[in-house]
């Protein structure tokens, strides 16, 4: 099980990957080798969130913020992926690069 500080630093490499691709145009792929188990994001309305839907309530779940702001899709891919508390009902949420898609988060 991977620590509470190990989730955010986790957070902050998957982050770091999109400032790449940002900096990058024409990059527009972000393999993943492995699964990242992430902090629980809490989601402001108005902001961009890579999200996933949960198993368990159906409901699209915040993975961790879209700093491109939507503009680089879903750059994901590779045999790795993310795991995070559901947002809305607390179980794990499991994603694959293919579950992954940028929301503009309304709630
Ligand atoms: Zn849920």
């Amino acid at each position: 099980m991977a620590s509470g500080d190990q989730k955010q630093k986790n957070v902050t490499a998957v982050q770091a990957m999109l400032s790449v691709l940002k900096a990058n145009p024409g990059t527009n792929a972000a393999p993943l080798k492995d699964t990242y188990s992430l902090a629980k994001a809490s989601p402001e309305r108005g902001r961009w969130y890579f999200v996933a839907t949960c198993s368990g309530c159906k409901r699209d779940t915040p993975l961790f913020e879209d700093t491109t702001g939507g503009s680089v899709g879903n750059p994901f891919t590779g045999s790795g992926g993310f795991r995070v508390p559901c947002y809305h009902c607390g179980k794990e949420v499991r994603a694959s690069p293919g579950d992954v898609q940028p929301v503009l988060w309304q709630l």
